[in-house]
């Protein structure tokens, strides 16, 4: 007998990302050769909830929402990204908290899974007023952090200045400095060559992975990019450095696209000088529903959750989706793009780039001892490739999807570890 009653504080609608979750970890149950414990999966280990009161510039206060979810610690410390987003709620930090868990247990290194989120929108705040929403956060989350215990990275909203405050505010409470509690933080303060890009080079090796499975040469292939912000803007970089034709982008604004190929250098000045893709000369708008439904080689959703669903999936032409973002198609629209036959290179394999980097970062900052970007790409690409691998295999082996291919291999790791840990006390 197993006493496992649904969690009371789940807040959000059916459909939501932790729902998803659930339902692809239900979908792996009947390929795992033992599933005993996988219940535990289904449970956070550790929440944090937090009030972040601040002062805003105008002198009057302002309160967030603020969030810590650990979902497994199995492996090794939790690992994950700090989220800065109007839409962040609970379920949907605990969704990808766990998407983490697999995420690292997918390409074998040594950490659980946890994410933070913080409910605000930063395009409505100044810079002062961010700084001050993030230190206040991570002085209130400050007990369950730390580089053994948990350690945050950038995420949606957040970037490499903003872990330089994460870096520096750990560091002001513990009296010492200690770069190893954040990844993602600028090279001047302990960050990593090639963590920016790190995330947009997994999502292009998988691609070319899976081209090269598919007899699908990259010179000429189409790609469609949802999202330009840090994993989009470095993937079409590398897809246009392979001879790919990058021929359409959006971002929240709006869509571009161009039939003979983006110039992708001169899209990327145009966003660094105008803030958004819209607008780029050499280019039409474009509905940004039309989006998907564009005949290319590789789709690559590098934005939000639940974008590819069971109501635009039956128009989607694409050979296959690699999914940059983490979460953006639904388990509903996951079987009408199978029965379409459009391949799909799931987000915990394909955007683990971003966080085996951190990994990289987290060593380094450990060792005290650098190294170079040549050798920090050469791992990232040596691990993707043979975690493609691991996933491509046993999905032929055992004619599944790569997505349920890639869950057989992540949760047998963690119940695994979970196994021999053992239940304390
Ligand atoms: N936020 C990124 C992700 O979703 C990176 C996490 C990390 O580096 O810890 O994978």
């Amino acid at each position: 007998m197993i006493y496992d009653p649904p969690l009371s504080y789940v807040s959000e609608e059916p459909g939501g990302p932790w729902s998803n979750y659930l339902e692809q970890l239900d979908r792996v149950r009947p390929y795992l050769p033992d599933a005993s414990g996988i219940e535990g999966l289904k449970r956070p280990k550790r929440i944090m909830i937090v009030d972040i009161p601040i002062r805003l510039d105008s002198g009057d206060m302002a309160y967030f929402e603020g969030y810590r979810v650990q979902h497994s610690l199995a492996r090794g410390p939790g690992k994950g990204g700090i989220r800065l987003h109007p839409a962040v709620n609970l379920s949907e930090v605990m969704a990808l908290a766990a998407w983490m868990t697999m995420k690292c247990a997918v390409v074998g290194i040594p950490f659980g899974g946890a994410k933070g989120g913080v409910r605000c929108d930063p395009t409505m705040l100044s810079q002062h007023e961010v700084e001050r929403i993030v230190r206040r956060y991570i002085s209130e989350i400050n007990l369950i952090i730390g580089p053994k215990i948990d350690i945050p990275a950038p995420d949606v909203g957040t970037n490499a200045q903003i872990m330089a405050w994460v870096m520096d505010t750990y560091s002001m409470n513990k009296g010492r400095t200690v770069p190893g509690v954040t990844t993602g933080k600028p090279v001047a303060i302990g960050g990593s060559l090639g963590r920016q890009d790190a995330t947009g080079r997994g999502v292009y090796v998988c691609a070319e992975e899976l081209g090269k499975r598919l007899n699908l040469s990259m010179a000429g292939a189409r790609v469609v990019v949802q999202g330009f912000g840090n994993v989009g803007n470095a993937a079409a970089r590398c897809f246009h450095r392979a001879g790919a034709k990058v021929i359409a982008v959006s971002d929240v604004r709006g869509a571009i696209m161009n039939h003979r190929g983006l110039d992708v250098p001169a899209l990327v000045q145009h966003v660094a000088q105008t803030g958004s893709v819209v607008g780029f000369p050499e280019a039409e708008p474009l509905d940004g529903m039309a989006l998907f439904e564009l005949e290319v080689e590789y789709l690559v959703p590098a934005a939000l959750e639940n974008q590819i669903t069971e109501r635009n999936a039956p128009r989607v032409k694409a050979k296959a989706v690699v999914e940059g973002a983490n979460g953006p198609t639904t388990p509903d629209a996951d079987d009408i793009l199978g029965r379409h036959g459009v391949l799909v290179v799931p987000d915990i394999l394909a955007n683990a780039g971003g966080v085996t980097v951190s990994y990289f970062e987290w060593v380094q900052d450990f060792n005290e001892y650098f190294w170079s970007e040549e050798e920090i790409n050469a791992r990232l690409a040596r691990i993707m490739r043979d975690s493609f691998q691991a996933v491509w295999q046993l999905a032929q082996e055992r004619k599944i999807t790569l997505r349920t291919s890639a869950y057989v291999l992540a949760v047998g790791r963690v119940l695994e570890a979970k196994r021999m840990r053992g239940v304390y006390p």
